[in-house]
């Protein structure tokens, strides 16, 4: 077992674990993850879609309807946008939802968990800038085998249980400050729901 303390400005390994399994694992990888906004992760991603290597990648979809005057629409980062577009019913890349639209089934899921057959990483970090690059966090990673069967039992079944993401995809958008016209500043978790590069104050619903 490994365990990282994240720091505020203190170099950490924690990014470059998380990317490692991405691009390594050869079998499928199961993420859990809540708040999702980080360029290199993204990339990690579609670029193991492209050489065909399976992920399941669930959503949280409950905290990230955020929208200003639409009660429908799901708002998600830029770069969470580049993994869900990259996502298709013919790839490797599956991706389901919880927390859908309807407030009356809120569900949040709160996960922060990649699992292979191999190893399992979970711990407080969201994968965004600010978490892996600003909090203070825990990562640990295992090859714990009865962990990552607990881990891979537990996906299984809140994935049998999450939603389709695709049926309203012209209703998913990405979110991005009105003022500055781009996302990177804007990291609802984090921050709130400000944009850290101007201070814009989004209305919300
Ligand atoms: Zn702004």
């Amino acid at each position: 077992m490994e365990i990282i303390f994240l720091r505020p400005g203190v170099e950490n390994e924690a990014l470059n674990e998380i990317i490692s399994v991405i691009n390594n694992t050869e079998r499928i990888i199961r993420v859990a993850v809540a708040y999702f906004t980080h360029p290199q992760i993204a990339t990690a991603l579609i670029n193991r879609n492209k050489q065909g290597r399976r992920t399941h990648f669930l959503l949280n979809t409950s905290d990230i309807i955020r929208p200003v005057g639409a009660s429908s629409e799901i708002v998600v980062s830029k770069e969470l946008m580049k993994v869900i577009n990259e996502a298709d019913y013919n790839t490797e890349l599956k991706i389901k939802s919880l927390g859908l639209r309807s407030r009356g089934r809120y569900q949040n899921m709160h996960h922060k968990f990649m699992v292979s057959d191999d190893v399992v990483i979970f711990g407080s970090v969201n994968w965004t800038t600010a978490a892996l690059h600003g909090n203070y966090e825990c990562l640990i990673k295992t090859s714990d085998i009865e962990l990552i069967e607990k881990f891979i039992e537990e996906f299984d079944e809140i994935w049998n249980h999450a939603q389709e993401l695709y049926t309203d995809k012209g209703q998913i958008r990405r979110i991005m400050c009105p003022v500055c016209e781009d996302s990177e500043g804007v990291d609802f978790e984090s921050y709130g729901p400000i944009c850290t590069y101007c201070g814009h104050k989004f209305n919300l619903v």
